[in-house]
């Protein structure tokens, strides 16, 4: 495999600017590239397609319709869920906005947006926060590097601060 284009397998480093309707929401910082492991679904769709085949240096810009970013807004994806529910916060930190993590019964864990707060139960929105966006990504490739064993079959890059005995073997 050659390590000097983007494809299956391989550790990408990006700069990249996210614009949606117009605004920068998201960006890296110089000297702060986002790393990730290509073709294990870490970035969404449509960007992981353009990427693929891109080399270092590399300069492009895509623009996503929400199929091929976050998907679609469902608004099925609306819950009302007992304030006990959400672990060790207290209720007068909550705020309508905030995100929180919400274990289900199986012991999963979903990030959840408030919109509600009522007395004894939160309205909680489970889609992404980008969901229903057309999203446009600015990107540079910075570098690429072969991914290690390990993150193959975790599927996700393990960084230089990683600490291996946080991992949750995910
Ligand atoms: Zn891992």
């Amino acid at each position: 495999m050659s390590s000097n284009i983007i494809a299956d397998g391989v550790v990408v480093s990006l700069a990249y600017q996210l614009e949606v309707d117009g605004e920068i929401v998201a960006q890296t910082e110089p000297g702060d590239p986002m790393e990730y492991l290509h073709g294990a679904e870490n970035i969404v769709p449509g960007l992981e397609q353009a990427l693929n085949g891109k080399r270092p240096g590399d300069k492009l810009s895509v623009t996503l319709p929400p199929d091929l970013a976050y998907g679609e807004y469902d608004p099925d994806d609306i819950d009302e869920v007992p304030l006990e529910d959400v672990g060790d916060i207290d209720a007068s930190d909550l705020e309508v906005g905030m995100v929180l993590e919400v274990e289900d019964d199986e012991g999963d864990v979903y990030l959840a947006f408030v919109r509600e707060i009522g007395e004894e139960t939160l309205i909680l929105d489970f889609n992404p926060p980008l969901a229903g966006k057309t999203l446009t990504y600015h990107v540079e490739v910075l570098g690429l590097r072969p991914a290690t064993e390990t993150e193959l079959e975790h599927g996700h890059v393990h960084g230089s601060d990683w600490d291996e005995e946080d991992d949750d073997g995910e």
